[in-house]
């Protein structure tokens, strides 16, 4: 493979990229905000990696609450402990809560066109953290929580994939998940 870009990838790159840094021997490229739409639950899951949908086969999950302001809370099984306890917490917040709440129509209508605006989501598995979910959602503007900015050299130097398997599991249910976020935000009014 060529090191170089052709003179056309430079002017294609300059196009999105603002900066380029280097510190320690890495490499941090900023990108130029506006030209990001917001990335959607649904784009999150189609860069999920083959071997973590596989791996998120066994994991059995729950949502736990979903607080006034559009913070879904769920709780998962490790998928690898044989112990069926809901080991890992896993938070997807919705950007378009605010907006779509103050709309006409049935609270599941909402909740559904919620469903396809933006999220920022994070999980407390080393395995987010550790293998790049953290920092590739970060550059995505889809983490939810502290950025993390150090990329994953060692254990994941591709950047291959975009979240662990718990979320995966949770994202591949996003067009099912309606009925039981109605059921939460019911429940916090009683
Ligand atoms: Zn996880």
């Amino acid at each position: 493979m060529n090191d170089y870009l052709t003179f056309n990838e430079f002017l294609e790159f300059n196009k999105i990229v603002e900066s380029v840094t280097y510190e320690n021997g890495s490499m941090f490229v900023t990108f130029k905000e506006e030209l990001f739409e917001d990335v959607s639950a649904l784009d999150l899951y189609r860069g999920v990696d083959s071997k973590t949908k596989t791996r998120q086969k066994p994991i059995k999950y729950d949502l736990e609450a979903v607080s006034d302001d559009g913070v879904a809370t769920f709780k998962t099984t490790s998928g690898t402990k044989r112990d069926g306890n809901f080991h890992y917490t896993q938070k997807i917040r919705f950007k378009g809560w605010d907006e779509n709440m103050a709309d006409k129509g049935s609270l599941l209508d909402k909740v559904k066109l919620i469903l396809h605006d933006g999220v920022d989501v994070t999980c407390d598995c080393p395995a987010f953290q550790y293998y790049g979910s953290a920092y590739i959602t970060t550059q995505l503007d889809a983490k939810f929580g502290e950025d993390e900015n150090r990329a994953p050299v060692i254990r994941n130097p591709d950047e291959k994939g975009t979240v662990c398997k718990h979320l995966s599991r949770i994202l591949k249910d996003f067009a099912i998940l309606p009925p039981k976020i109605v059921k939460q935000i019911k429940k916090n009014k009683k």
